[in-house]
């Protein structure tokens, strides 16, 4: 397979994910999450103001929040979560705990609108997305416009696709919502559609051989199936904690 003559960013990262296993945005806004909470740990740390995105988020989302669980982040997560904890502390005491309401307002809380406009579950909010999610959402374009870029310039990424495990549903929405161009979208959409329609007769295979009738019968490449279509559909399973060693002695 041939490979573009220009240089185009995240081309080779995009084959390379293709080459194994499960989504390849997936497996690369993961590996941007863990890139991204190295330069936090690492240099972003003693700055106040990624500190304050953090906290204004109320801390990483449950995906991200778990990556900070490496060797020798201790200090910096607990500086990163003092903030946090203070945020949150601070939001409730600045909100009175009873507000004066109008007439209205009376009202609109008797029609179910109670929890929306209670000034202390408005503190607790995030205020902001997750910083990672926010780069992982940067990340997800640049990776679309990757595909369709090379896509417009030869078909030969598509044999990449073909080979490969497919996008998982999040993905593969992002990426055909990213093209309006027919040609293009019916390539995309039938490499996408031979993948599913593969994984759907696997999935038929398990669920056959999981009859007493075939008890006999030994699974073959089915047998991970059903945990394959969850990451497909679903998401992969979140990092209980980073794959990442740790720069430091402390925790
Ligand atoms: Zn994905
Ligand atoms: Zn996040």
């Amino acid at each position: 397979m041939s490979r573009p003559a220009k240089y185009i960013p995240y081309y080779d990262d995009i084959v390379e994910a293709m080459a194994s296993p499960g989504c390849a945005f997936c497996k690369l806004q993961q590996r941007a999450a863990e890139r991204y909470l190295d330069a936090f740990l690492w240099e972003s740390v003693n700055d106040p103001r990624p500190r304050r995105q953090v906290s204004a988020a109320r801390g990483f989302c449950r995906d991200h929040a778990w990556l900070l669980v490496r060797p020798g982040a201790a200090l910096s997560t607990a500086i990163i979560y003092q903030d946090v904890v203070g945020a949150v502390v601070n939001a409730i005491r600045a909100t009175p705990v009873v507000e004066k309401r109008s007439f209205w307002q009376r009202v609109e809380a008797l029609w179910g609108g109670e929890s929306r406009n209670d000034p202390i579950v408005r503190a607790l909010q995030p205020q902001q997305p997750c910083p990672v999610c926010a780069n992982a959402a940067e990340i997800e374009g640049h990776l679309c416009a990757t595909v369709l870029d090379v896509m417009k310039r030869s078909r030969d990424f598509l044999a990449h696709y073909q080979a490969s495990s497919g996008l998982c549903v999040a993905h593969f929405r992002a990426l055909i919502g990213a093209t309006s161009q027919p040609e293009l979208r019916s390539a995309l959409i039938d490499a996408q559609l031979a993948i599913w329609e593969a994984l759907r007769a696997e999935l038929a295979e398990f669920i056959r051989k999981n009859d007493h009738r075939f008890r006999e019968e030994t699974f073959g490449v089915e047998r991970d199936s059903w945990e394959r279509a969850m990451a497909l559909t679903s998401g992969p399973q979140p990092a209980a904690t980073s794959s990442r060693g740790g720069l430091t002695q402390t925790g």
